[in-house]
């Protein structure tokens, strides 16, 4: 069996992006085999379904269980380290590579990169739009739900031109420097401090984004300091809503070293963190097409029109003068203290937090206390939350129950007040994913806010 299996392709995971992974090893016409802990229907029907059938199936596999030498294995990153089945991968690959490696380095095309604590797929989906406006054949995907590898076939298949690729951090501690044409870090903060081990660790894995030398780079200001450019040629455009920056906020516009692209109050997006998002999708779209492109009517009309897509600052019902608010992407506290700085008022904001921590500080809602009426915590890192409430002198519940919070919640607000999720935390303690707590935040809203009376529900679309 070893021999037979040598200069094979292992991919290690058929979830989400080991399944586009198999797609696209089958696309390429490469000889692959299969792996997974699993053994369902689902994933036989899976692999009879590819237009090139595996060489080999593991599937139920074990880490006791024998396995043949592989010259490479696509490894899932649910394979987390310390996990027995990952450990015996090692030992039987030449290489581990993550999809977005495997899938980058067979489509074949140029690709701009995003990275960043928040605001990742937002400015990944708004990047592609722009670039599309501007008459290139783009696509947002990578960690947005689209894979890299399916965005490759298309590149294969001659229907793209450009991937616009959201990385996560995890997906660069495990890659070598990746090439892109032009790539940008948004911002950093604490998150996923459990696993990077240190917010420097987390950091370098965020700028090796950026080590290419002929990569076009895009940084905020505010980080510019951990920026050590990869060479003396390496190009730069800086963006902030605070000048100075090549791309910042003037007058009520955004600009580029001066000159308007587009008056603020013509965006849909609303939120300065938004605008910043906005500042660097046009850099990017300046390093690649060049700085005459953020100018163009048609581009400038897509920026106009672009909203953020559901669970990130989602205004979904107003019922008796409040407004209730469904923030729960916002998984750490630099993405709370940027809904706050959008929605907060004098004291107005009753907030819901808590959730699966991260080992964050939580020290860094400092600047949010001040549009805090009360706070409602739960999830299994609510004593942490509270402690720092406490000696912040922060009114706040603790609820051992989701339901019993969201109640809570409802009734602290009166007439002029919001009714905020923007958690601070990861939702698997309690949810499925963000989207669940979304979901089931708005639907305990209205059953406590609307008892009886579906008719006060007034929007179900806008979004601050
Ligand atoms: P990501 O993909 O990095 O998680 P999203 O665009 O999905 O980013 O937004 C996640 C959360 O972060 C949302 O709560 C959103 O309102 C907030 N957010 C978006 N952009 C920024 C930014 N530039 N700075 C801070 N928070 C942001």
């Amino acid at each position: 069996m070893t021999s037979e299996l040598s200069g094979m392709t292992l991919i290690a995971g058929c979830g989400v992006s080991g399944r586009a992974a198999a797609r696209l090893a089958a696309r390429l016409g490469i000889p692959f085999a299969l792996l997974d802990e699993q053994d369902n229907d689902s994933l036989r029907t899976f692999a009879a379904s590819l237009p090139r059938q595996p060489e080999a199936v593991f599937f139920g596999f074990r880490a006791q269980d024998e396995l043949p030498h592989f010259e490479r294995t696509v490894l899932s990153p649910g394979f987390r380290a310390g996990n027995p089945v990952r450990a015996k991968l090692a030992e039987v690959s030449d290489r581990l590579v993550g999809e977005l490696e495997f899938a980058l380095g067979s489509c074949g095309k140029p690709f701009v990169g995003i990275t960043g604590t928040n605001g990742k797929t937002t400015t990944t989906e708004l990047t592609a739009e722009l670039f599309r406006a501007a008459g290139v054949r783009a696509c947002a995907c990578g960690n947005n739900g689209y894979a890299m590898s399916d965005a490759a076939i298309d590149c294969l298949d001659g229907k793209l031109d450009l991937p616009v690729v959201e990385i996560s951090s995890f997906q660069l501690e495990i890659m070598p420097v990746p090439h892109p044409a032009a790539a940008a870090v948004l911002n950093l903060a604490s998150d996923h401090i459990d696993r990077h081990g240190s917010m420097e660790a987390y950091a370098a894995a965020k700028f090796k984004l950026l080590g290419d030398p002929a990569a076009n780079c895009v940084v905020n200001t505010l980080i510019l300091d951990r920026f050590k450019p990869a060479g003396p040629e390496q190009k730069l455009y800086t963006f902030s809503a605070n000048p100075p920056a090549d791309f910042t906020l003037l007058d009520g516009s955004l600009t580029f070293r001066g000159r308007a692209i587009i008056s603020i109050d013509k965006l849909a997006l609303k939120g300065v963190h938004n605008l910043e998002n906005a500042l660097a999708a046009l850099a990017l779209l300046a390093s690649v097409r060049g700085e005459d492109a953020v100018f163009d009517p048609a581009v400038t009309d897509a920026l106009a029109k672009f909203e953020s897509g559901p669970h990130r600052l989602e205004r979904f019902l107003t019922a008796g003068c409040v407004q209730y608010i469904n923030d729960s992407k916002a998984t750490n506290p630099h993405a709370v203290n940027a809904a706050l700085a959008a929605v907060g008022g004098d004291r107005n904001v009753v907030i819901l937090l808590g959730g699966l921590d991260k080992a964050m500080d939580f020290e860094e809602l400092a600047p949010s206390l001040k549009y805090l009426k009360h706070a409602v915590v739960f999830g299994s890192c609510g004593q942490k939350i509270a402690a720092y409430l406490e000696k912040q002198s922060v009114p706040f519940s603790m609820c051992e129950t989701f339901p019993e919070a969201v109640e809570k919640a409802v009734a602290a607000a009166s007439s002029g007040d919001v009714v905020l999720l923007s958690p601070a935390t990861a939702s698997m303690d309690m949810f499925r994913d963000y989207k669940d707590r979304g979901d089931q935040f708005k639907d305990l809203c209205r059953k406590f806010a609307l008892p009886g009376d579906s008719s006060m529900e007034q929007t179900a679309k806008v979004r601050v």
